[in-house]
C-alpha cells in the first residue's frame, strides 16, 4: 500500500488548556494580525477555554484565524450539568473541537467509543473534529506504540470522518508539558502507520487526512518537527501561550 505523502496544507492549533482569561483576548488579537499580515503557510487556530471562545470568536472576526474548543458533551442538549455541547460550542464561535485529548483520556477515563461519539457530535454540527491519541511512557518503553494508536485511531474515529471534518492528533503522553519529544524517526513511524491505517479506513481520502504531531512543540524543534514526512501541523499546548513562542512556530511551517 502507498503512503506516499501528499502535499497537504499544514495546520497549526494552539491548545490552551485551562489557562487565560478575558486579558488574554489581547492575545487573540496579537493573533489575529500576525496571521493578516503574515503569509502563513498554514490553518491557523487557538482553543481557548470555553469561557473565552465567544470573547475571542469576536476578536478574530474578519481574520484568518479560527477559534476552537478543547472538548464538548456527545448529547446536543440535556440533563448534563456543568457539560457543554457541540452545538453550544459552534453558537460560542467555536469552528472546531479538540476530542480525545490525553488529559481527559487519563483525567476523566474517557474511552475510544465516547472521543467517537463525541467527534460524531461535532461533525454533525459541522465543526472539525480535532481527534488526539497518543502512548503512555510505560507503553513507549514496551514498543506499544504503533498498536497502542492504530486501536485508538480505529476506536476513536467515526464512520462518517472526511479530511474535512476531522483531523488526528499524534500526542505521544509522555511528551506533553515535558519538554520531551520523540526522535524525528520515531514521528515519522508513527505518522506513517497512522496514514496506512487512515488508508485501510478510508481507501480513497485516508491520503488526504490532516496527521498533527503534538507533545513539546517549540520555537526550537518546530522546523525539523513539521518538515517530517507524513506530519501535517501541530498542536501546540504551552507555546502556544506565548506571542514570542506561538508567532516563531508559524513562521518555521
Ligand atoms: C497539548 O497538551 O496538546 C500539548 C501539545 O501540550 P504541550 O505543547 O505543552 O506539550
Amino acid at each position: 500500500m502507498s503512503v506516499r505523502p501528499l502535499k497537504i496544507r499544514p495546520a497549526i492549533i494552539g491548545n490552551w488548556k485551562m489557562n487565560g482569561s478575558g486579558k488574554e483576548i489581547k492575545l487573540v488579537s496579537r493573533f489575529a494580525d500576525f496571521v493578516n499580515k503574515h503569509k502563513i503557510a498554514a490553518d491557523v487556530m487557538i482553543c481557548p477555554p470555553a469561557t473565552l471562545i465567544d470573547r475571542a470568536g469576536l476578536a478574530v472576526k474578519g481574520s484568518k484565524l479560527r477559534i476552537g474548543a478543547q472538548n464538548c458533551h456527545n448529547e446536543p442538549s440535556g440533563a448534563h450539568t456543568g457539560d457543554i455541547s457541540a452545538t453550544m460550542l459552534k453558537d460560542a464561535g467555536a469552528r472546531a473541537v479538540i476530542v480525545g485529548h490525553s488529559e481527559r483520556r487519563t483525567g476523566y477515563d474517557e474511552t475510544d467509543k465516547q472521543v467517537r461519539q463525541k467527534a460524531q457530535a461535532v461533525i454533525d454540527q459541522g465543526l472539525q473534529a480535532i481527534i488526539c491519541l497518543g502512548e503512555t511512557r510505560q507503553q513507549f518503553n514496551k514498543g506499544q506504540t504503533l498498536q497502542v494508536v492504530g486501536r485508538q485511531l480505529r476506536g476513536s474515529l467515526p464512520s462518517s470522518a472526511t479530511p474535512q471534518n476531522t483531523l488526528i492528533a499524534y500526542e505521544p503522553v509522555w511528551a506533553i508539558g515535558s519538554g520531551r519529544t520523540p526522535k524525528p524517526d520515531d514521528i515519522i513511524k508513527v505518522h506513517t502507520h497512522l496514514r496506512k491505517t487512515l488508508l485501510k479506513l478510508h481507501p480513497k481520502a485516508g491520503a488526504k487526512f490532516k496527521i498533527l504531531y503534538g507533545g513539546s512543540v517549540s520555537a526550537a524543534n518546530a522546523s525539523t518537527i513539521l518538515a517530517l514526512e507524513n506530519v501535517n501541523g501541530a498542536l501546540v499546548g504551552g507555546a502556544s501561550l506565548s506571542f514570542k513562542d506561538f508567532t516563531a512556530i508559524l513562521r518555521s511551517v
